[in-house]
């Protein structure tokens, strides 16, 4: 089992090019989940409080018998906890469920503009960060004008964005942006959520040539454009399939025809809430 590559933050620290995200693992499933991934070799875990699964999060990296320094927790303020002071409060009760002293990176969920709390939240987050509860700070589904008052407004430039992004839907201006201000790029919903992404008979070719599945080429697509990517599966063949992305290289043809499947649209509302 090889190890996953990192990449280094913003602030120095490093952080698996790789992870298992959790959205949909039902609690009572997540130690398992988590343990099986750890066990297929992913070293980054990403929850969320929205995710109501950080218990069993925990529970699962507790019990793997894996140190806790090599394991790289991501977790998420929730919409309804901007603020700076219930944003402080969110941040207890999410170390609380995880059983966790720290996070290794803690996001943003969405910006919700309309309440125009973000810049305070993040403020929070500095302060977290200040004191050692969360190894990195970022954000998540953030565009360029949050982003922008997060520059003139806060002090610490976000180590992350993590944003929807799998081949319908590339962000090419976002990508361009975060290299431009040091922030790595995190593709949430990198297999396109598993609808027909996958199916799709140019992946299916594709997937052929290398002996691979189509999961693993669009996850390899992703890792090549320089993103960070967290697949999501409940299924034991699946977790590891989709971490063994590491032993192969798509030419420049395969990413040219993976650039053409563009479709300009996010599956997921890229404004919500
Ligand atoms: P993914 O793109 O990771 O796709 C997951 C889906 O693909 C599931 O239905 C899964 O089914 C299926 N799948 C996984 N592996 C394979 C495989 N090898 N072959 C065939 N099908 C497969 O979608 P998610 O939307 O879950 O996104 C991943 C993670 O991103 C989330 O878990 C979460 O951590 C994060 N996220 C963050 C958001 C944000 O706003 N910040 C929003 C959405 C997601 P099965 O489980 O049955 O295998």
């Amino acid at each position: 089992m090889s190890r996953v590559p990192t990449v280094i933050l913003n602030n120095g620290i490093e952080m698996p090019r790789l992870g298992f995200g959790v959205w949909q693992v039902p609690d009572e499933e997540a130690p398992e989940a988590v343990a099986t991934a750890l066990e297929a070799g992913y070293r980054k875990i990403d929850t969320a409080a929205a995710y109501y699964n950080e218990a069993g999060t925990g529970k699962g990296i507790a019990e793997s018998g894996i140190d806790r320094a090599e394991v790289f927790v991501t977790t998420k303020v929730w919409n309804t906890e901007h603020g700076y002071d219930s944003t402080l409060r969110a941040f207890d009760a999410s170390l609380n469920r995880l059983g966790l002293d720290h996070v290794d990176l803690y996001l943003i969920h969405w910006p919700v503009p309309d309440k125009d709390l973000y810049v305070d939240t993040y403020r929070a987050l500095e302060k977290i960060y200040a004191d050692g509860r969360a190894r990195a700070i970022g954000v998540s589904n953030f565009l360029r004008e949050h982003l922008d008052r997060l520059a003139d407004e806060t002090s610490v430039v976000p180590a992350v964005n993590q944003i929807e992004l799998h081949p319908q839907h590339q962000q090419a201006e976002a990508r361009a942006l975060h290299a431009e201000r040091g922030i790595v790029t995190e593709s949430w919903s990198p297999l396109g959520s598993g609808r027909g992404l996958l199916k799709a008979p140019v992946i299916g070719a594709i997937a052929r040539k290398y002996d691979r599945s189509p999961a693993q080429v669009v996850l390899r697509w992703n890792l090549q454009l320089g993103n960070v990517v967290i697949p999501k599966s409940a299924y034991p063949p699946r977790i590891a399939e989709n971490v063994d992305v590491f032993g192969f290289s798509l030419d420049d043809e395969d990413m040219a025809t993976f650039a053409a499947l563009e479709q300009g649209r996010p599956l997921g509302p890229a404004k919500k809430k």
